[in-house]
């Protein structure tokens, strides 16, 4: 395992949940990190705990699902640190319940965040992240996408976020392929059940349903997650790992 000491890391939905543990955890391994989502108040808080490990950071006060704000997001982490290395697209929304009655405006939020912001992300960075995959300290660079579990297994009640999840898988292959040449590797991470309070997000008639499912699995930690995306990124340049699946233990989903 190498050292992120030079690089430097877009980290979005990083004012909680995984996207803040993988944030700590990435400035552990030395990477400068640009911290991305819309409330300021909470990364300032993500950043504090950074500080403490000495690499720079930045809060981006930015709304992934408008196309202008995604790609100033990384414009102004290439302005203030010079390049960009990883892409850490975890910004995202469940919104969990039937079809039937579920009101639209869920699916468009769900769709907007978990996707169309990742894509606008990604295709922002795509030229930083060749550039610094063309040169020193590492002569590579990441795009790792988080997916989910219910991504890979669609069960009733998830069918919107499943949905927009497997997606997110399907699109990271096809973009694994079309960038390797570049030597961007792209990841997907597919966690299971992990408490972060995202299921709280859910509309309040049908958070008791959610509950129910996950009250007797021990959920995963933020950091957990967050392990398993810097071992994607401090693997070595020879090494690629594309996929991760990390489950609760005893989840049976
Ligand atoms: P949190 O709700 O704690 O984090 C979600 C993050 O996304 C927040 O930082 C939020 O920041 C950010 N976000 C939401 N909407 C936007 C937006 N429009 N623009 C920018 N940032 C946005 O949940 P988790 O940490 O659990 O979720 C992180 C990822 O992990 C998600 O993609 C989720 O689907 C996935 N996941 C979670 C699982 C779980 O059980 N918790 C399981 C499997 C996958 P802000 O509100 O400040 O903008």
């Amino acid at each position: 395992m190498e050292r992120l000491d030079g690089t430097v890391a877009l980290v979005t939905g990083a004012s909680s949940g995984i996207g803040a543990a993988t944030a700590v955890a990435l400035a552990q391994q030395g990477a400068a990190v640009a911290l991305v989502a819309r409330r300021r108040d909470r990364l300032e808080a993500v950043a504090r705990q950074v500080l403490d490990l000495r690499p720079p950071t930045l809060c981006v006060e930015a709304d992934v699902t408008d196309r202008g704000q995604a790609a100033r997001a990384v414009e102004k982490t290439v302005a203030r640190f010079g390049r960009l290395d990883t892409v850490v697209n975890n910004a995202g929304v469940m919104l969990v319940g039937p079809v039937e009655d579920a009101p639209p405006g869920e699916w468009e939020r769900m769709v907007a965040v978990n996707q169309l912001g990742l894509l606008y992300v990604t295709q922002a960075a795509q030229p930083h992240l060749a550039k610094a995959a063309a040169s020193d300290p590492r002569h590579v660079a990441d795009v790792v996408n988080i997916s989910s579990t219910a991504g890979r297994v669609a069960r009733a009640g998830t069918a919107v976020y499943s949905m927009t999840k497997a997606g997110v898988a399907a699109f990271s292959e096809s973009l694994r392929q079309e960038l390797q040449l570049q030597r961007i590797r792209v990841s997907v991470v597919e966690p299971g059940t992990v408490d972060t309070g995202h299921a709280s997000r859910t509309r309040e008639e049908r958070r008791p349903g959610v509950e129910t499912r996950i009250r007797k699995t021990e959920r995963l930690a933020p950091e957990d997650v967050a392990r398993s995306v810097a071992f994607i990124v401090y693997s070595p340049r020879r090494v690629a790992v594309n996929e991760i699946v990390v489950r609760a233990a005893d989840q049976t989903w």
